[in-house]
């Protein structure tokens, strides 16, 4: 129920458009009724003969009610629609709002498939929550009274019968369906959810699945869970057919009470044949707006669920925020590390373990280690994509929680193992990082990274993941994009890891270019052309096991020279 209201909360500020489309939703119903009684009234009094001015009025109404309910209908439809559509942009906006500070340490907890669903589905479902949840019983309830009125004129018994059988209508029947599909809606976005996760797994890894040939199992698995969802939904469907059957039902039944209360009124004179016609039809039209009153409780249910799914993203807390009065990112770029450890939500292990080091700016150095050591996890430190467990990082003497996390991203350029390109063009993927590039920017970034092919092709589109470009291209586009972000500080995360030999050595020399002059850290298990650092630090298992430049290691019997030792004794071999 909490979630219902922090959902209709979202869908407040169109309380008056939505009680708008309520009421002419009422008055395209109320026509219909308005058009049959009418038309029943020309009927029994024409088969009268009495003279044609009599039925003036009777026709006027025809006329009146069919154009009525065509162009209410048509404003119904046109508000409800732009309704749907205002609170589907809210939705995406605060969705997107509400998830991207979440990035990426409160995401990892979900699977991608998942969390797509989350976003399209989900959200899809809960645009309807107008439509399909607040306005029916609305107007349903507006058609009960009117029809309660109506009789009521007529007969108090007749009022009372159709009272009764609009609750079972829109009451009873809506209850009783709801217990028999009583979590079908959430099996079938469970089992949507789960083939979407399995779809993008068989995407992803269809490499892997061929290899170990799991592709028999992965599909059986995508072939299970499209039979669950086509059985729920079959069932859906003769739930659906129940439920109007059971209305018609209640209509006749309430036509035949309602005529069994009347008929002997006409006798003594208080209901007349032709009234008696007027109000059978209009006893029928009213069912009409308690058609949709099931699947509103389906809806609801549906609704609540995706309601809860969403809050359950929404509600947890970003790993780190802005502080209320942001530091501005110093010109002393002077990096202090201070007894910093770091242990992930949920482990008991330390993945860093009390560091402390320093990097002057313009200072060029390389944090080495086997993999697992933690070099990782102080580039996101770095990043502030998590916060510091314990001690602190410092730039310019002040703690990196003090500035706004986008600025400091902003300053912090940064080259991971493998570049992300979205399915976009190669000037999309650029001005990612300097939004206010111009073409001849882009061109000249392009040319120092080393892609001076790229810039007649600006428009050329990179495919799913930047698939049309080669390792070495995506991580040159890497490299032009921390060009035009212009950062004072440079780290680079097993940025040639994932490069064949003769691209790597490309790679490093035009990164060793655009290095000069700015503070480098250089992430990697890989030890080549050590000699150039200023320093290095060697990590083993979170904690800092040595540190000097590369001659000096070498003269100590360390994990260094032992990792370079293995390495090059291996690529000797
Ligand atoms: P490296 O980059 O040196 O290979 P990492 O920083 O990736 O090392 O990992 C350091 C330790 O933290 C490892 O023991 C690893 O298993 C653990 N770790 C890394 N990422 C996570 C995570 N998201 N959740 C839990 N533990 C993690």
């Amino acid at each position: 129920m909490r979630t219902l209201f922090r959902l209709t909360g979202l869908v407040k500020p169109y309380f008056w458009w939505m009680a708008l489309a309520a009421l002419i939703g009422f008055a395209t119903t109320g026509s219909g009724i308005g058009l049959l009684m009418t038309s029943a009234y020309i009927i029994a009094k024409a088969a009268l003969q009495p003279p044609m001015v009599t039925l003036q009025l009777g026709i006027a109404g025809v006329r009146f009610f069919g154009l009525a309910r065509g162009v209410f209908r048509y404003a119904e439809r046109l508000i409800s629609h732009n309704v749907t559509f205002k609170i589907l942009a809210k939705l995406r906006v605060w969705f997107y709002d509400a998830i991207e500070p979440l990035a990426p340490a409160r995401l990892m907890q979900f699977k991608s498939g998942d969390l797509l669903q989350r976003i399209v589905d989900d959200i899809q479902s809960l645009e309807n929550i107008y439509t399909r949840v607040l306005g029916p019983p609305l107007t349903a309830l507006l058609v009960s009274l009117l029809m309660w009125f109506l009789l009521g004129v007529y007969s108090i018994q007749a009022a009372l019968l159709i009272l009764f059988f609009h609750t079972l209508a829109g009451i009873g029947v809506p209850l009783l369906t709801r217990q028999l599909s009583r979590g079908v809606s959430i099996g079938i976005m469970n089992y949507k959810a789960e083939e979407q996760v399995l779809a993008l797994d068989l995407f992803q890894g269809i490499g892997e699945l061929q290899l170990y040939g799991k592709m028999p199992t992965h599909l059986a698995a995508i072939r299970s869970a499209e039979t669950g969802k086509l059985q729920l939904q079959r069932k859906n469907a003769v739930i659906e057919g129940l439920h109007e059957s059971l209305t018609g039902l209640l209509m006749n039944g309430a036509l035949i009470t309602i005529l069994w209360a009347l008929i002997p009124s006409i006798s003594t004179g208080a209901v007349n044949g032709i009234s008696l016609t007027v109000i059978t039809l209009a006893v029928m039209a009213s069912f009409e707006p308690f058609l949709p009153l099931p699947s509103t409780l389906k809806h609801l249910e549906a609704d609540q669920h995706a309601g809860e799914r969403l809050f359950e993203i929404l509600d947890a807390k970003p790993e780190t925020t802005s502080p209320p009065a942001p530091r501005p990112f110093p010109a002393d770029h002077a990096i202090q590390v201070e007894q910093l450890s770091f242990t992930y939500p949920g482990s008991t292990i330390k993945a860093l373990d009390r560091l402390t080091f320093s990097v002057l700016p313009g200072e060029h150095i390389a944090i080495v280690g086997p993999s697992g050591a933690g070099k990782s996890t102080l580039t996101s430190l770095f990043m502030r994509f998590w916060n510091t467990s314990e001690g602190s990082i410092s730039i310019g003497g002040h703690n990196i929680s003090l500035f706004d996390p986008e600025v400091l991203r902003r300053n912090i350029a940064l080259v991971s193992q493998r570049t992300y390109l979205f399915a976009e063009t190669i000037r999309e993927n650029l001005i990612l990082a300097a939004p206010d590039a111009t073409d001849n920017d882009l061109k000249k970034a392009l040319t120092a990274a080393g892609l001076s092919d790229f810039t007649s092709k600006l428009d050329e589109w990179c495919g799913q993941h930047g698939m049309k470009l080669s390792g070495g291209e995506r991580q040159r586009i890497a490299i032009a994009r921390i060009l035009l972000q212009c950062a004072p500080i440079m780290i680079l995360d097993e940025a040639t890891a994932n490069l064949d030999g003769v691209t790597e050595r490309e790679v490093t020399e035009t990164l060793n270019a655009i290095s000069a002059g700015k503070t480098l850290i250089t992430i990697t298990h890989r030890l080549k052309a050590m000699e150039q650092y200023d320093r290095i630090i060697v990590m083993e298992k979170g904690k800092i096991v040595d540190q000097g430049v590369h001659g000096e290691l070498m003269t100590r019997d360390g994990l260094y020279r032992r990792m370079w030792e293995l390495q090059h004794t291996v690529e000797v071999l």
